[in-house]
This record gives C-alpha cells, sequence and structure tokens, in this order.
C-alpha cells in the first residue's frame, strides 16, 4: 500500500464511518478545534463532550476566554484534571487577543509558541480549521502509525516518538487536509483501538503488526515506574452556618488556583492546625483513606470533617484567598476532584 492508496482508504473509510456529530465537528473554527482538542488530551470523547458544551456556552469566543475571570474558567474546568490546561488556555487566550487580534494563527511556529499548544494540537488546529497541510499524532493517531508502520518503542522516548512524527508527516495529504486528520483520529478512536477490529480496517493490507500477527506488541509500553506515596490530611472545616472554609492555591503548582480545604500532614497536628487559624475545635470525625493519583505521584488522604466553634463572619487575617463556602447556596469556583467528592459526600 503507498501513500497515495493509504490516504484515498483512509478517507473513503470515513466517508461511511467517521464520527460526524461530535460537538466539535460542527461550526467548525479554530477557537473551537483548540478547546476540543486541549480537552481530548487526557480525557475521553464522552466525558469531554458535556464540558464542551458548557464550556462553549460560557466562553463562545477567544475575547470571552480572554476577558474571564480564571477562577470561572477553573470553576468549568473542575472534574477534568490537569488543570495546568485551563491555567494555559486562559494565558494563551490572552496573548491571542494582544498579538494576533483575537485570531488564533495557522502558522505551526506561531501556534507552538503559545502556552499548552504542543506540535500535535498545532498539526490539528492548522489542518482541520484552516485546512492547511499538517500532521498530528495524539493518543489515537500514534497508536494506528506505530501498528501501520511496526514501529517499536514506547511513543514517550524522543528516538520513538521522531519515527512516529516521520510517518506522521509522511503520510498527511496536502489537500483534504481537515477530513484526513479527522478520519485517522476517528479509525485510532473506533476501529484501532486497544483491542483493534482490523478486519473492518481500510488499511489492513498494510499494516505491519496485523501481517505479522503481533498487534499487542505496538505501540511498546511505557516503562513502568513505582509512584511515591504523599499524605496528608483534608480539614472539613464547617462554622455555626454549615458553611466550609476552602483556601485557594497558589497559581503555580498542583492545583494551582484551584479552591481547595485546608491541609495538614497528619492527623495528631490538626488540634494546633485549627488554633492556628484560630478555631476551636467542637467535634470531628475522621473517614476513611482515600487515594487521588497524580501522573508523578499517589495522594493517600484523609478527609477528616471538624465543627469549629466560629460563626461565619470570623475569618482570620480577612484573607483574599479563603473563603466560607455555603454548600447549599454553592459559588462558581474550581476545585479539585477529591473536593467534589467531598461535597458530595456531605451532600
Ligand atoms: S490492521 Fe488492525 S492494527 Fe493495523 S491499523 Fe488497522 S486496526 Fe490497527
Amino acid at each position: 500500500m503507498n501513500t497515495e492508496e493509504f490516504q484515498n482508504a483512509i478517507l473513503n473509510w470515513s466517508q461511511i464511518h467517521g464520527r460526524k456529530d461530535l460537538p466539535w465537528q460542527t461550526n467548525i473554527n479554530a477557537y473551537s478545534v483548540w478547546i476540543s482538542e486541549i480537552m481530548l488530551q487526557q480525557t475521553q470523547v464522552q466525558t469531554v463532550i458535556p464540558y464542551f458544551k458548557r464550556f462553549m456556552a460560557r466562553f463562545p469566543t477567544i475575547s470571552a476566554l480572554a476577558t474571564a475571570d480564571i477562577n470561572d474558567v477553573l470553576h468549568y474546568w473542575t472534574g477534568l484534571g490537569y488543570y495546568a490546561r485551563a491555567r494555559n488556555m486562559h494565558k494563551t487566550a490572552q496573548l491571542v487577543s494582544n498579538k494576533f487580534s483575537g485570531q488564533l494563527p495557522s502558522m505551526i511556529e506561531d501556534l507552538i509558541n503559545l502556552p499548552g499548544i504542543g506540535r500535535s494540537t498545532a498539526g490539528a488546529i492548522r489542518s482541520i480549521a484552516f485546512k492547511k497541510p499538517a500532521a498530528i499524532l495524539d493518543g489515537n493517531v500514534k497508536r494506528v502509525l506505530a501498528r501501520y508502520g511496526g514501529i517499536k518503542g514506547w511513543p514517550g522516548h524522543s528516538a520513538t516518538s521522531k519515527e512516529l512524527w516521520g510517518l506522521a508527516e509522511a503520510m498527511s495529504p496536502s489537500s483534504q487536509t481537515d477530513l484526513y486528520t479527522q478520519a485517522m483520529m476517528d479509525l485510532g478512536a473506533t476501529v484501532c483501538t486497544k483491542n483493534p477490529d482490523c478486519k473492518n480496517c481500510p488499511v489492513k493490507s498494510g499494516c505491519a503488526a496485523f501481517k505479522k500477527g503481533e498487534i499487542q506488541s505496538y505501540p511498546g509500553k511505557k516503562p513502568k515506574k513505582v509512584l511515591p506515596i504523599r499524605r496528608c490530611c483534608f480539614l472539613v472545616i464547617s462554622n455555626n452556618c454549615g458553611e466550609i472554609l476552602l483556601q485557594q492555591n497558589p497559581l503555580m503548582g498542583i492545583w494551582g488556583g484551584l479552591w481547595m480545604f485546608p491541609q495538614c500532614e497528619e492527623i495528631s497536628m490538626i488540634n494546633s492546625k485549627c488554633e492556628f487559624m484560630g478555631f476551636k475545635l467542637s467535634t470531628k470525625k475522621i473517614l476513611a483513606q482515600r487515594r487521588h493519583s497524580f501522573s508523578h505521584f499517589h495522594l493517600d488522604y484523609y478527609p477528616i470533617y471538624i465543627r469549629a466553634e466560629i460563626s461565619g463572619a470570623h475569618l482570620k487575617n480577612d484573607r483574599q484567598d479563603q473563603l466560607w463556602y455555603d454548600p447549599k447556596n454553592p459559588k462558581e469556583l474550581g476545585m479539585p476532584k477529591p473536593a467534589v467528592k467531598i461535597f458530595e459526600d456531605l451532600r
């Protein structure tokens, strides 16, 4: 199968089997392609759909996103995880408003200089929204090309990545780039999945892994690493009005800009932590340990419910980065998943 045959097979297959009704496939423009690509980076399509719809309804244009409060943006991202994506999108929207008159640029070099936009996202924006030649290499396309080209190794290794990009570039057409890019993503998402449906694959006659009967060897697995474990307690402090104390994390770092419960390292430190914050404990209840996993460590945490002898009015030092949050009348705040879960339990 030569390059042209590959492209034609992919394009013909997508006419019948490609996905055509995803929310970012209607009214296609650079902004919607960008938002959908960023959301899809670490998250399944079915999870992304409601987030995408809500996000686009609230921030329908780049300028709406650029002028929004970061707290608002993080609120609309709550539950999607990897919050650096939302912070980078906000920064990029502001840069695009200032440097590119509110229009995302079409050149790869300009796109990859914007926060949070990598080579594959840049390729998707250029090929789908601007219909210009560009390769993409997202998770789905990596899987298709590693198998089709018989490219060994974990795609996170630079030598393997280089080889995959070489193949992605070589296979990309100079016309119908939007259809081809979408078709490759669709093939990876619906046919060349973890357990692929090779008999219905339009490029099986040229696929190296299929011909060798070694599909499960491609792409190579990520080398296993034992993640370290960190521990902490989340202090769910309620005042006499039933409001819960939240503190905002600094913008840089884990859960940057998100609102979270005060923390302490050990259960034995709770009393002194509360004293330090100016509260007198009335009752406390320690719940079972839970785990939240990040890409580079596990966080084992205890949610601890605390009734403090305090009225809603008082907050030590009147700090801007802490507030009493009323779960019955919730404000729009960005929160990490463990906080959302704990509030669900409280309800
Ligand atoms: S033949 Fe199978 S393994 Fe090869 S690209 Fe098609 S679905 Fe993927």
